[in-house]
């Protein structure tokens, strides 16, 4: 089996105590690469150092809807710093529009939600969005900036079929986590059937939104297998042929060469 957890939180304080067994029984579970993702000045500056310790491990650099608000023009800068000079860099985010918890003013977000498209435009490397209640206006957004010059990819999906077709249309790929095995998973298994195979990657999103059977629990890489397990099921498709698909795929998306 050989996957790819695009969307790990890997520096965050509920992996301080375990991290090397947490990679290893990654590595043991088939998990060839995982990107962890910053989401603010204190992470993204983590990030980039834990990727320096994993050859396996790569990392984002961006600002969270809900830390929209606080964020300074030296934030900015230093996020296109490390995009530009930092090899484990290889994308922007997270970013992106949440109006289910609304942590920072709506306009915030939207204005911090262009400054980094702009950004990740102009440095060639790809967005991961994260879209919570507001898939028309984060779709507008990125129509708008032009996203589909850079790419990206839509983390923890969460619409419809016809928002997913949406994301295709503008060149993005669509990532499936934990919730897509959860029995309220609504729209998202046929969400799981409609996307053309060469355009889908999975996540844990760890530590949260653990898989089936592991909800209530950590989450971590080493699961996200049971998503891509779980996703397969649902497409018909070989387990084993769909994972080496979307870790093809992931490897696309963040422009990595797998060894
Ligand atoms: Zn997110
Ligand atoms: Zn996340």
């Amino acid at each position: 089996m050989r996957l790819f957890d695009t969307h790990a939180h890997l520096h965050f304080p509920d992996f301080a105590e375990d991290l090397p067994a947490v990679v290893e029984r990654a590595r043991a579970a088939g998990v060839r690469a995982m990107v962890t993702i910053g989401t603010d000045r204190e992470t993204n500056r983590a990030v980039v150092e834990l990727s320096k310790q994993y050859p396996d491990v790569w990392a984002t650099v961006g600002i969270h809807p809900h830390d929209a608000g606080d964020a300074a023009e030296a934030d900015f800068e230093e996020i296109e710093r490390l995009a530009r000079d930092e090899y484990w860099v290889v994308g922007f985010g997270e970013m992106g529009l949440d109006f289910f918890r609304d942590l920072s003013p709506r306009d915030a977000q939207a204005k911090v939600f262009r400054r980094q498209i702009d950004i990740a435009r102009r440095v060639r490397k790809p967005l991961v969005i994260h879209c919570r209640d507001a898939h028309d206006e984060t779709l507008a957004i990125l129509g708008e900036e032009r996203a589909g010059e850079t790419g990206g990819v839509m983390h923890c999906f969460s619409g419809d079929v016809a928002i997913a077709r949406r994301c295709l249309d503008l060149g993005l790929y669509i990532s499936l986590a934990g919730p897509v095995t959860y029995k309220n998973a609504r729209a998202l298994p046929d969400v799981a059937r409609f996307v053309p195979e060469d355009r889908l990657v999975v996540e844990t999103d760890c530590p949260y939104l653990p898989p089936t059977p592991h909800r209530g629990k950590r989450n971590e890489p080493a699961y996200v297998g049971l998503t891509a397990e779980h996703v397969a099921g649902l497409r018909g498709a070989d387990p084993e042929a769909l994972s080496d698909a979307l870790t093809v795929n992931a490897a696309r998306l963040f422009r990595i060469t797998l060894t």
